[in-house]
């Protein structure tokens, strides 16, 4: 093992069986447990993984909220991807994290599944070589990754239970390869465990976790649970090592009886604190005198070198789809008024759904960024309503009558209806899951602001909760109703909680005090210890004809439109499936209907994975930026003028149309969920059945030209080695700019079922104009292997196919293995 292997034993020999046992369930919901005597403090984890959230689900506790992993993955960077890591790994120091639990790299097999926008590619190299840059980002500053969710979760419905049937060649091949690529190469010091069961088995339970994770590939750190994922005795039969969270689970006294029964081993459990101890010092939660090291110091201010990165990283991420006439960039000084439309341009979606988010203190929406630079010269109008349950009042409109300060008073009550604990916070939409207040003991909670619209507005007003709800304006009860409960599960309906409005009129300048109390009474388990709710507004669908009318008479005469299209972070989200690739509410109707008054359109895809574009050959641009983190604006802003090139390359496929979808299927049928598209998913499933796309993996355009020279590379290689191939690569446009090459593989004699193509590598090139750069593409022979019962080599001739797509290839070079 490692350099501390004596030290470490020592300790573990030193220990008694139930300190032992009680390290391996959580502190709680985010630490892991302390023991003193040894010198170790707890460790605190958090989500992850496009920023660090921290100990508490709280507006007033900030975190940079970079792009989300379908972003990082168009970049096509490594380098990218490892200042990503350390830009994470900085806002984990700042929040007192040790492990920071990310990356999320399932796979994008289908686009319906749930988290799609929080994992990288549907490709499986792709994955793991960005992956495993971004775990060395955050490992080399000393704090964990957690690659996550070991393995083929995939999907969200039913993602506690389903299980997943996958065959052995697949899983080795594709599922289980990016997880390979960050212990192996990138020598991850934890990995996350799933809900799901692969072939039968629960993944806290599985054989996987030995073999091929520890036996094959080496990994000598801690497997967490996903939260709650740890069920059984069982699982600490297996290579399973912390249960989270705690300080209730299925270990404890029931593992010290069954240890002490012989039913469990205890060399199972000394391997396991084995691990964990590891853990401590690598993240310098274990001393080496016995005391305790003191936990990491704690401050509310992100670095403005972060928040440069967060524009940085938007900007590299955004993948121009296309740009017909060169219409991008754009020299606003020649123009007179533009036209900014849809409800993202002010809202912009940063981020998707779920455990992944974060609460940035700034997000810059395009309508700020644009009028900034613009002036007047915009004009603005919402077009069609995305918004998805209740918008939180706005922050500058409410103030706390306790502080006389922005924001809220939260008071929790007890059984007599006593104030026992209060909270002064910044924001009517409100969490508590994993923090400090004592929301478990509370019999209700209220909620008091003083809400001063500027202007005037008629409303639907309400609360969302699945509770009793009391609300009253001016002390006049608006709403007094039990708000059904929705079926999402616990967690999701948490995020995302069902809401009852009445209309309301508002008078701008008027304060109206607002007061909800929400019943809290009977609750148990994860429900006692989590609730949210939201005091706000409910978009107003109604009036869909007239946002729509609106928007084209804005849009004519305008001398160019940009509408920026996008989903929510409901749409996209842990926990649930997409219903639909459509974009929702009206706006693939407003894009259509404002082409019918302007040609010169632009579109925004705000969504973090792929949604239809029925409109898209009529319009001149369409650039995606994935839900482009909290500099989204400023990010839009530069790539708009051309101060700099969007640098993303797709992917994933995006589709035309849901029916020719190759795989599609999130939903288990009687709880088994069917890989059967087997090693076809992706890129790999399209070209397997030919239906058309709407943009290919890898595409992506630039702001210059380019052209390739004849590429190179050996004409034979070895099993087990690694070669390069070159290619030159000359910018023939007038500015700076980067091309991303892509090396494919096929072998159209192959005797075994093989994809029409598959990546093997890539680079990424910068150049200067009229410059001839050098892209160097290193290849393992590792690429070429298959999986049957162990790596086999088939011998014979590979051709590479070397191209800026999946499907434009322009170089092809000859290859044996021998
Ligand atoms: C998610 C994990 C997350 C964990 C802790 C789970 O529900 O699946 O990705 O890290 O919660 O928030």
């Amino acid at each position: 093992m490692s350099e501390y292997s004596q030290r470490i034993e020592a300790l573990v020999a030193n220990l008694t069986l139930s300190e032992k046992v009680s390290l391996l369930t959580g502190l709680d919901f985010w630490n892991t447990l302390p023991l003193e005597r040894i010198g170790l403090r707890s460790m605190l984890l958090s989500d992850g993984p496009a920023g660090v959230r921290g100990e508490f689900w709280d507006e007033r506790d900030n975190s940079l909220n970079l792009p989300s992993g379908t972003a990082l993955g168009s970049s096509w960077s490594a380098e990218l991807s490892y200042q990503y890591g350390q830009t994470l790994a900085s806002e984990a120091e700042r929040k007192g994290v040790d492990v920071v639990l990310g990356p999320t790299i399932n796979l994008h097999r289908s686009p319906f599944g749930g988290r799609h926008f929080e994992c990288l590619s549907e490709d499986p190299l792709l994955t793991g070589s960005l992956a495993t840059s971004f775990v060395r980002g955050i490992q080399d500053a000393g704090i964990g990754a957690c690659p996550k969710h070991f393995v083929a979760n995939d999907f969200e419905t039913e993602r506690f239970t389903a299980n997943v049937v996958v065959d052995e060649r697949t899983l080795r091949e594709v599922y289980l390869r990016p997880f390979e690529d960050t212990v192996v190469h990138g020598k991850a010091w934890t990995i996350m465990s799933a809900y799901n069961s692969v072939n039968g088995v629960t993944m806290t339970e599985s054989n996987l976790l030995e073999t091929p994770l520890r036996t094959e590939w080496g990994f000598d750190g801690v497997v967490i649970s996903d939260w709650t994922a740890v069920r059984s005795l069982e699982a600490a039969k297996a290579e399973q090592d912390l249960a989270m969270p705690g300080p209730i689970g299925p270990w404890g006294d029931a593992l010290i009886a069954a240890v002490r029964s012989g039913d469990v081993d205890e060399s199972a459990i000394d391997r396991k604190v084995t691990r964990l101890l590891l853990l401590g010092i690598r993240v310098g939660a274990l001393s080496e005198d016995g005391v305790a090291p003191a936990a990491k110091q704690r401050h509310n201010e992100i670095s403005t070198s972060n928040v440069a990165f967060a524009r940085k990283a938007a900007i590299e991420t955004s993948v121009l789809l296309t740009n017909r006439d060169s219409i991008l960039p754009i020299n606003f000084d020649n123009l007179g008024r533009i036209a900014l439309i849809g409800n993202n341009a002010l809202l912009a979606r940063t981020q998707g759904g779920g455990s992944a988010t974060v609460m940035p203190k700034t997000v810059v929406s395009p309508v700020e960024a644009l009028g900034n630079i613009l002036g007047e010269k915009l004009t603005y109008s919402i077009g069609a309503v995305v918004q998805h349950g209740l918008a939180e009042l706005p922050r500058r409109e409410i103030v706390n009558p306790a502080t006389g300060e922005p924001g809220v008073l939260v008071e929790f009550l007890d059984e007599n209806g006593h104030v026992f604990y209060t909270e002064n916070r910044a924001s009517t939409k409100l969490m508590w899951l994993g923090s400090g207040a004592p929301i478990e003991k509370a019999n209700s909670l209220r909620i008091t602001t003083d809400f001063t619209p500027n202007e005037s507005r008629s409303e639907l007003f309400g609360v969302a909760n699945a509770r009793h709800n009391r609300l009253t304006l001016n002390g006049k009860v608006i709403l007094d109703a039990l708000i059904p409960r929705s079926n999402l599960e616990p967690f999701s309906e948490l995020l995302d909680p069902p809401f009852m409005t009445v209309p309301q009129d508002f008078s701008g300048g008027q304060t109206a005090q607002l007061v909800v109390e929400a019943d809290l009474q009977n609750r148990v388990g994860f429900e006692a210890e989590a609730f949210s709710i939201t005091l706000g507004f409910e978009a107003n669908r109604a009036i869909g004809d007239s946002l729509i009318y609106e928007a084209v008479e804005n849009s004519k005469n305008a001398d160019l439109v940009i509408v920026v299209v996008g989903t929510n972070a409901a749409v996209e989200s842990e926990g649930h499936d997409r219903q639909s690739l459509q974009l929702p509410g009206r706006q693939d109707e407003l894009v259509e209907e404002v082409l019918k008054v302007n040609k010169n359109v632009v579109v925004v895809v705000n969504a973090g994975a792929p949604v239809l574009m029925p409109w898209r050959n009529g319009v001149k641009g369409i650039l995606l930026t994935y839900f482009a983190g909290q500099e989204m604006g400023n990010a839009l802003v530069d790539i708009l003028t051309g101060a700099a090139e969007p640098g993303g390359r797709l992917p994933t496929t995006w589709p035309v149309e849901e029916s020719s979808l190759p795989v599609s299927n999130c939903t288990p049928t009687g709880g088994q969920i069917l890989y059967e598209e087997g090693i076809h998913i992706g890129y790999r499933a399209w070209l397997k059945s030919g239906a058309e796309t709407a943009f290919d993996f890898g595409h992506g355009l630039g702001y210059t030209t380019w052209e390739f020279g004849e590429a190179s590379g050996p004409a034979a290689i070895n099993p087990d080695s690694e070669f390069e191939v070159t290619i030159p690569v000359t910018n023939t446009g007038a500015r700076k700019g980067k091309t991303v090459v892509q090396v494919y593989a096929s072998k159209t004699d192959s005797l075994i079922d093989r994809p029409v193509r598959w990546l093997v590598g890539f680079a990424e090139v910068l150049a200067g104009p009229a410059e001839t750069a050098v892209a160097n593409v290193r290849v393992r022979a590792r690429e070429f292997a298959h999986w049957d019962k162990g790596w086999r080599y088939e011998e014979g001739h590979f051709e590479l196919q070397i191209g800026t797509s999946v499907s434009n290839i322009f170089a092809r070079h000859s290859l044996q293995i021998v």
